[in-house]
């Protein structure tokens, strides 16, 4: 008999008047991740989204892992269908959760029935099917307060469907209900974590990385890609905006003091981020700036930077030690990656002693001999757009 797999919706089911927007997004982000694995049916019934595999060359496996990636789903369930008989019912339970079973100490069996025409109501059915399997496994007790395993039956029209315990889903909230945000992605731990942490809060993103050839090499830019690619299977496709940086900074070289060379340069970076969002039609901007971290992440320095633009600068790792953010890095699957040993355009040029507490006016003042908006413009007309398809 098939599988099918149930999203059982978390945050989303609160949300009132926006559950029906959320609900169609959730159903097309789930859609479009398994459009490669087969044809599958998609739709939503009481805060459940229903994804059903429509042929027998449908790969479920992969789709139930899939679907723990999308943001919305607060449980993910692989669910047994079965004919609508209760020896049959009995049966699929037994060898449908074996494993679950085995593990359980504590269990009860909740029933729904949607078909009304079925001979035994929720309660009978139940009654039924907990009778059987409290003979047939003595290591197991019925317990209807906290049970260690919750057998699920469902009795629809067309067939009856089983499931134990669900998996976790990836939480949050649909990715693109909240808008578009431009997100700097550099080669490191932090960026992709932020990212991935604004994803789920419903941002879809559009990833902007200053490259600083020939100071940084092409195997650092692959780096950076691989890591969008990590991201896709929670964020959906990506467009890397991949900005020519190296001019930039060889100006700041040339003819700005040195201790403020960071701190300028990641104004420059805001600017031209600023300038993506504008042209992508995103609404803030996203960094992995974790406070106190390094001297261009002091208050006064981030203060610096985030003033060249009045978009919304969200940094979700601010607060975060590094351990945290590893933590994290590592459940994504982007942590491997993250550490490779490739330079990144932060670590060209660093000064030796960098301005710890920069002022504004300071940076102003270095910045009034320089074309800012010609050098914002010339890089942003530069960028090269590297499409990642979803993994
Ligand atoms: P990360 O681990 O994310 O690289 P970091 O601790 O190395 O962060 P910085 O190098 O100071 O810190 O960068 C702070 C933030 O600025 C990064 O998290 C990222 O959002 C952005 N950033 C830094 N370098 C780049 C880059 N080359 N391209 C795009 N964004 C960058
Ligand atoms: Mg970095």
């Amino acid at each position: 008999m098939r599988e099918i797999i149930l999203l059982k919706l978390g945050e989303l089911v609160l949300k009132g008047l926006n559950r029906h927007r959320f609900e169609e997004q959730l159903m097309a982000n789930a859609k479009r991740r398994l459009k490669p694995l087969g044809a599958f049916k998609v739709y939503t019934r009481q805060s459940i989204t229903y994804v059903e595999p429509q042929s027998d060359d449908c790969d479920t496996a992969a789709a139930f892992a899939a679907m723990q990636k999308v943001f919305g789903a607060a449980d993910v369930c692989l669910c047994r269908e079965c004919e609508k008989d209760q020896d049959a019912m009995l049966a699929a339970i037994k060898e449908f959760l074996a494993d679950q079973i085995a593990a359980a100490r504590t269990f009860k069996v909740e029933c729904k029935r949607s078909d009304k025409t079925f001979p035994l109501n929720s309660i009978q059915l139940a009654q039924y099917l907990g009778g059987e399997l409290d003979e047939a496994y003595p290591h197991m007790r019925a317990e209807m307060h906290h049970p260690d395993l919750i057998v699920n039956v469902e009795v629809r029209e067309t067939a009856a469907y089983i499931h134990g315990n669900p998996a976790p889903g990836a939480g949050g909230l649909p990715v693109g209900v909240g808008g578009r945000a431009v997100s700097l992605l550099s080669g490191g731990i932090d960026s992709p974590v932020a990212s991935w942490m604004m994803a789920k809060r419903g941002l879809s993103l559009e990833m902007v990385h200053f490259f600083s050839y020939p100071y940084t090499s092409p195997e650092a830019k692959e780096k950076v890609l691989d890591l969008a690619r990590i991201l896709t299977p929670y964020t959906g496709r990506l467009v890397v905006h991949v900005v020519p940086f190296t001019a930039i900074q060889e100006e700041l070289r040339r003819s700005c003091p040195e201790e403020l060379f960071t701190i300028l340069m990641r104004r420059f970076m805001m600017r031209i981020a600023a300038e993506v969002a504008h042209r992508t039609g995103s609404g803030c901007l996203i960094t992995g700036e974790s406070l106190g971290q390094v001297a261009s992440q002091t208050m006064e320095a981030m203060r610096c930077t985030g003033v060249v633009t009045d978009l919304h600068i969200f940094s979700p790792v601010v607060g975060m030690d590094k351990e945290e953010i590893v933590r994290i890095s590592r459940k994504i699957g982007a942590f491997e990656t993250s550490i490779l040993p490739y330079e990144d355009c932060c670590t060209v040029f660093t000064p030796k002693h960098p301005r710890l507490k920069p002022t504004r006016a300071e940076c102003e003042r270095a910045e009034e001999k320089l074309d800012v908006e010609g050098m914002v413009k010339t890089a942003a007309d530069n960028i090269e757009r590297v499409f990642i398809a979803m993994e």
